[in-house]
């Protein structure tokens, strides 16, 4: 990905499902016209699930996944399958590759189950359709009769023969999966409005550069054609003095929180990245319901502490460090933590009384959506770093200001 390339998380994600020897990896090399992937006879050839970044019109930018095989078998092959289900967790726009020369097989109908359950809108590719015998009509009709689906759309092609490969792409391209069009913050401010964004640089801050939420809500002030103050804790209130009037919101990072808010005079609006996150992925409301968890967990309680991207853990770090102590801190006692990051969010939550989770800024929609949706249906609340956080240093509503 270049500096100048949509973030992956804003990107409508397709991927590519099918059994080992389908022709995936074949397939997406001819839809991204790349050799993104490596293509093989040797069954399994795709181990880990390969993205590629692309713009496909009319839909945009668009990240490309080739999966590894979904029967794929052994303790290795478990593990495939089970990435290949996280992939399908983020995935916007599904193409399930079945392979003609051995027709529709049970996985095949497996995989179509998993994504309607999952409510993923999908297209049905007959691959090798110049080698096979089969009639491609008669194929579709067969799957249309084991599904009892007559609606989905379904195509021939070749990959090889770059056979209605340009169709298969008009197909994707007329998908239009959903997106919620939230915003950041844009839609809370108004033009010329001034912002201060607290956003310390200290020992965790990647060198050189600002980490994604930073830059994301940066754009979308400016966007708005308001305006960004940014500065380091230290020097939030000579900030606020050399302006003439108050900031119309004050936006920090959550682990300064309680500087700022002994800082930010109590009648400016203040709240923090996390939060505004938590906003825009679709997940404040049950962010803030969590809380309710939080305040009766006991002793013996777990919570799972997720975070949405895999960063190297410095000393006095967010996750497993400051949230564990200033909870200690909050109840009295300790609770026990697992800690997840990246894709590996578990599907089973039923050791857990609360999940915390970061701002969650390198996630798509529909990945907070799943995880969100799978914690509510094993009864598990789910809060917020910021909210947390919020909540613990006793300016919560303070810090929900904002939205009312
Ligand atoms: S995904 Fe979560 S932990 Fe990673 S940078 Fe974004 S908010 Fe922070």
């Amino acid at each position: 990905m270049s500096l100048n390339d949509t973030v992956r998380a804003d990107r409508i994600h397709i991927g590519f499902f099918g059994r080992r020897n389908a022709g995936k990896s074949s397939l997406v090399n001819a839809v991204t016209g790349q050799e993104m992937a490596i293509v093989s006879e040797v069954k399994g050839t795709t181990t880990d699930p390969v993205y590629k970044s692309m713009e496909l019109l009319p839909l945009g930018p668009v990240v490309i996944i080739d999966t590894p095989g979904y029967d794929d078998e052994g303790e290795l092959g478990s593990l495939r399958v089970l990435r290949t289900g996280q992939v399908m967790n983020k995935t916007d726009i599904g193409i399930l590759v079945i392979d003609m020369l051995s027709g529709i097989v049970q996985d095949d109908i497996e995989i179509y189950n998993k994504l309607k359950q999952k409510n993923i809108p999908f297209i049905v590719v007959l691959n090798k359709c110049d080698a096979s015998s089969t009639d491609a009509l008669e194929l579709t009709a067969s799957f249309r009769q084991m599904t009892g689906d007559n609606s989905c759309p379904c195509i021939a092609v070749s990959s090889s023969e770059k056979t209605n490969i340009y169709e298969l792409k008009e197909l994707i391209g007329s998908m239009k999966p959903e997106t919620s069009g939230r915003r950041l913050v844009a839609d809370l401010i108004s033009p010329k409005d001034m912002l201060v964004l607290v956003m310390p640089q200290d020992v965790a801050a990647p060198k050189g550069r600002l980490i994604l939420p930073q830059v994301q809500m940066i754009r979308d002030i400016l966007d708005e054609h308001a305006m960004a103050l940014c500065v380091q804790t230290d020097e939030l209130g000579s900030a606020l003095e050399a302006l003439k009037n108050n900031p119309g919101l004050v936006i920090t990072d959550s682990q300064v929180f309680k500087a700022c808010a002994e800082i930010v005079p109590e009648n400016v609006l203040l709240t923090s990245f996390s939060i505004l996150l938590a906003r825009y992925k679709g997940y404040l409301d049950s962010a803030l319901k969590g809380i309710e968890a939080i305040k009766s967990l006991k002793p013996s309680d777990k919570v799972l502490i997720a975070e949405g991207c895999t960063h190297h853990r410095q000393c006095n770090d967010i996750g497993t460090v400051k949230i564990p102590n200033w909870l200690k801190a909050k109840l009295g006692f300790e609770v026990s933590f697992d800690t997840c990051s990246g894709y590996e969010f578990p599907d089973d939550l039923g050791k857990y009384k609360a999940v915390i989770h970061c701002g969650g800024c390198m996630l798509n929609e529909r990945e907070i959506g799943y995880r969100i949706k799978c914690a509510a249906d094993q009864g598990v609340p789910v809060t917020n770093y910021g909210i947390l956080i919020a909540y613990i240093q006793g300016i919560l509503d303070r810090s929900i200001k904002i939205f009312q």
